[in-house]
């Protein structure tokens, strides 16, 4: 099986596995209880909390742990707007093709009576700063703008949008979930306020994420109950999960930069290859984007065939477009850049690690073409394309 769908989620590490399986059989201590048992858990629960913060180069006192990357960009935006709010601030700007755990979140703020500005994220998949500074009002306690887009993979001006937010006294939290593990991220550096992380996106276990929240930067929990990090997150501590996550992280960050090396060039590979296809084009800004990430469209196809075919031949892929319950509407990213709806339903997208070989991209390479013209065969859109019935997008 040839697994391209990293974004979606990755494989654990070996390692990280082993790192956590102690936790789940002998080392099972509640790190709140008093006795050795609980208070070695406890230790080990701050020492990967240390090798977290020291990654992201941050203060072991900003990382707060989290159910996954949901939860962070949940707590992140309902924090900062009831601050708001306390303040007589109602007023949200965030981006046109954010994640839903973000989007959702505003949208039930919007009905609460929070105003939320959308920017738009252009053909290339980037915010421009100078919309940025027009949104920004006197009534403005938050910006949420995500890292890296976890459909096509492009990167916002993270340090530039903190600088701006910040000359506004305006909170501002980034959803890094397909950032961090993938690429550079240095949160002093940034200037961030908050930011969002889940360990499954890096080789690490499911339902285990953080959020980092600056010193000084408020934060209010979203669950309560106990007195778990330090107030701002009530449950016992999922110690193994939290150990597999610092595992994973360490293990990403000390081969980071061989692992995108590798990334790109297979990346590349497979976009020179697939971009031969007549009537396709890549979605979103061909260099400013993940190392791993990359999305395409193929006009007169349907995405959703494309990956059952796909399945077939043993390749493990995402349309990008968010087939959620079954409602057929193309993804609110690809028309957030201005995909028309027939083209954002012929969306592919590949997402490599560090497991992805350069066999498996040849490989995609001589399925891929065959099967986009194998379903051009059998479409009628595409037939009326070719007959001049209607005219091509791409
Ligand atoms: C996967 C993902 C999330 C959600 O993280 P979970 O840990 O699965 O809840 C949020 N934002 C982005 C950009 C993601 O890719």
């Amino acid at each position: 099986m040839i697994y391209l769908d990293n974004a979606g989620t990755t494989k654990i590490d070996d390692s990280v596995l082993n790192a956590m399986l102690p936790y789940l059989k002998e080392s099972y201590g509640n790190a709140s209880s008093l006795h050795s048992l609980g208070q070695h858990a406890k230790e080990d629960l701050e020492n990967a909390r240390n090798k977290i913060a020291s990654c992201l180069n941050a203060n072991a006192k900003e990382i707060f742990f989290t159910s996954g990357g949901s939860e962070a960009d949940n707590q992140a935006i309902i924090s900062a707007s009831t601050m708001g709010a306390r303040k007589n601030k109602f007023h949200i700007i965030t981006s046109a093709f954010e994640h839903h755990a973000v989007l959702h979140t505003l949208h039930k703020l919007e009905k609460q009576g929070f105003k939320v500005t959308y920017l738009d994220v252009y053909k290339n998949g980037i915010i421009k700063l100078d919309d940025l500074k027009k949104a920004i009002t006197d009534q403005t306690c938050l910006v949420t703008i995500m890292f890296a887009n976890n459909e096509i993979g492009t990167i916002q001006p993270i340090k530039d949008i903190a600088k701006i937010c910040h000359e506004h006294n305006i909170i501002f939290h980034t959803d890094a979930v397909q950032a961090v593990g993938n690429i550079p991220v240095d949160v002093k550096e940034l200037g961030v306020d908050m930011l969002s992380l889940s360990a499954h996106k890096f080789h690490g276990p499911k339902g285990i994420g953080a959020l980092y929240c600056k010193l000084g930067v408020p934060l209010l929990p979203l669950i309560e109950g106990g007195n778990q990090e330090n107030g701002k997150r009530a449950g016992t501590e999922n110690v193994a999960a939290v150990v597999g996550m610092a595992t994973a992280l360490e293990l990403a960050t000390t081969n980071l930069q061989k692992t995108m090396q590798h990334e790109i060039r297979l990346r590349d590979k497979l976009i020179k290859g697939l971009i031969k296809i007549e009537h396709s084009a890549i979605n979103g800004d061909l260099l400013n984007r993940l190392p791993n990430n990359f999305s395409i469209c193929f006009e007169g196809i349907e995405g959703e065939s494309l990956l059952l075919l796909l399945d077939d031949k043993g390749i493990c892929a995402s349309s990008g477009s968010a087939c959620t319950s079954g409602s057929l509407d193309p993804s609110h990213v690809l028309l957030a850049i201005g995909r028309p709806h027939d083209v954002a339903h012929g969306s592919l997208r590949l997402t490599l690690s560090k497991f992805t070989t350069e066999a498996e991209i040849d490989y995609c390479l001589t399925v891929i073409p065959k099967i986009v013209e194998y379903l051009r065969e059998i479409s009628p859109v595409w037939d009326k394309l070719k007959k001049g019935e209607i005219s091509y997008a791409l």
